[in-house]
């Protein structure tokens, strides 16, 4: 269905599914800058696994087409401009590959078919009260009874975990030498009686993330991925899965697109926003900072396809890519002017009376607020500027 071999026809096929594909209610729900249902994201999802695109980049054994990341990227791309919403990568693009490297052939074959259906999805419960960046610090235990493991503790920040299918969580089996040694990885279904999660309302209205709470959780002996106290390997592997992605360039250029069409349709005395000097000025180098970010993800781009070891600089793009995202919600902010001043939270929390004159405007506010999250998750950029300073500045 798909070219593989002209990058710019395969654009043009992307683009062209994406347009007819993609249901209308979603792609308004996007343009306004709202947070898609779980029941629009599956329903997505679905359509997507039906034309046998939800995981073109795993292999064809299982479902997927085998694409090449630059292939990854356009297609990203494209579905970011075409309005279709993110996808969730903690299903696709972490415990996938996971399972893919690390699972038994009865882990692969009892979740892998499911994943790649659309119908499956997946959370991930690393981080705790007290372990983040030193993730290592983690206390969560699961004590070994028979052919079960017992799970006390609890997890927090844990994104969409009040929708999740499934999670994959890593726990304390052993008090070793060093703090990586006695970590486990298990997968617990969600309905699992003695888990609870309880969603967490973000500055910005959003319930984006959760705590979640085991109360003797058990979890049969064969839900653990690799060998007992040796999670921590399986668990550092998942960041390598998705680094180029991190740039975010379809995100990026969505909001782009986003802002061009606001500042064109708004006016402050009398003068159109798009013509204002300030406006232009900061357009300018935020288009110009993307098209220096897209450069450079091409470079990391090409030498993989050569090949080559990524290193550590492609620390880089995750950092430039968030930036650049938060750079333009406030932009947008700024463009609206007073328009962008309320947080509809009542909107935000499915009361429709609440909708703001606007919707675009509506949200504005909320989405600056969301993207600062980005400086913090998948790394922080405090841990990503360490990893540059010493593994390629050798400071
Ligand atoms: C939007 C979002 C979604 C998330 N989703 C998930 C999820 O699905 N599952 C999950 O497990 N976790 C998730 N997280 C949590 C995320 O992984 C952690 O917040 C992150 O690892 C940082 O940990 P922390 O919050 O405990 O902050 P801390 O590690 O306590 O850091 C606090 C501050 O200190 C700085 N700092 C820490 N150590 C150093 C150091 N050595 N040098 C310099 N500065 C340092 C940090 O950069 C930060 O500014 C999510 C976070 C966000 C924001």
């Amino acid at each position: 269905m798909f070219s593989t071999t002209d990058l710019a026809q395969f654009r043009q096929e992307v683009r062209q599914f994406v347009l007819e594909q993609l249901p209308a209610d979603l792609r308004q729900t996007i343009r306004q800058g709202q947070q898609p249902t779980p029941l629009q994201l599956i329903a997505w999802h679905e359509r997507l696994a039906a034309g046998g695109i939800l995981v073109p980049h795993w292999p064809a054994k299982w479902g997927g087409l085998g694409w090449t990341v630059a292939q990854q990227m356009v297609f990203d791309e494209e579905m970011a401009l075409g309005g279709a919403p993110e996808l969730n990568s903690i299903t696709f693009d972490m415990i996938g590959p996971v399972l893919m490297r690390f699972g038994s052939p009865d882990q692969q074959q009892r979740f892998l078919p499911a994943i790649a259906s659309g119908k499956q999805w997946w959370c991930q419960g690393y981080s705790e009260p007290n372990a983040g960046s030193d993730l290592a610090g983690l206390g969560t235990r699961a004590e070994r009874d028979g052919d079960e493991y017992v799970i006390n503790g609890s997890k927090i920040w844990t994104s969409y975990a009040q929708y999740a299918d499934w999670i994959f969580v890593l726990v304390r089996t052993e008090r070793g030498e060093k703090p990586q040694e006695g970590i486990s990885f298990l997968l617990a279904d969600m309905k699992t009686p003695g888990i609870t999660v309880r969603p967490i309302i973000g500055i910005h209205g959003w319930p984006v993330f959760c705590e979640v709470f085991f109360d003797n959780v058990r979890v049969p002996v064969d839900q653990r991925i690799g060998e007992e106290n040796r999670g921590w390997t399986i668990a550092k592997s998942l960041l390598e899965f998705e680094r180029l992605k991190l740039a975010r360039i379809g995100e990026n250029k969505r909001r782009m697109a986003r802002v061009r069409e606001i500042a064109l349709s708004r006016t402050r005395g009398g003068q159109r926003v798009a013509d204002m000097p300030w406006f232009r000025e900061r357009f300018a180098d935020l288009e110009s900072r993307l098209i220096a970010l897209e450069a450079n993800a091409a470079r990391f781009v090409a030498r993989q396809a050569a090949g080559e070891r990524l290193g550590a600089e492609v620390s880089m793009l995750k950092m430039r890519g968030s930036r650049l995202i938060q750079l333009w919600e406030e932009l947008m902010v700024d463009t609206l002017g007073p328009e962008a001043m309320p947080l509809c939270r009542d909107w935000l929390a499915g009361k429709p009376d609440a909708a703001p004159q606007d919707a675009l405007a509506g949200t504005a506010s909320s989405r600056r607020f969301l993207a600062r999250g980005y400086t913090i998750a998948g790394g922080t950029s405090e841990i990503q500027h360490n990893i540059i300073a010493k593994q390629v500045l050798a400071l």
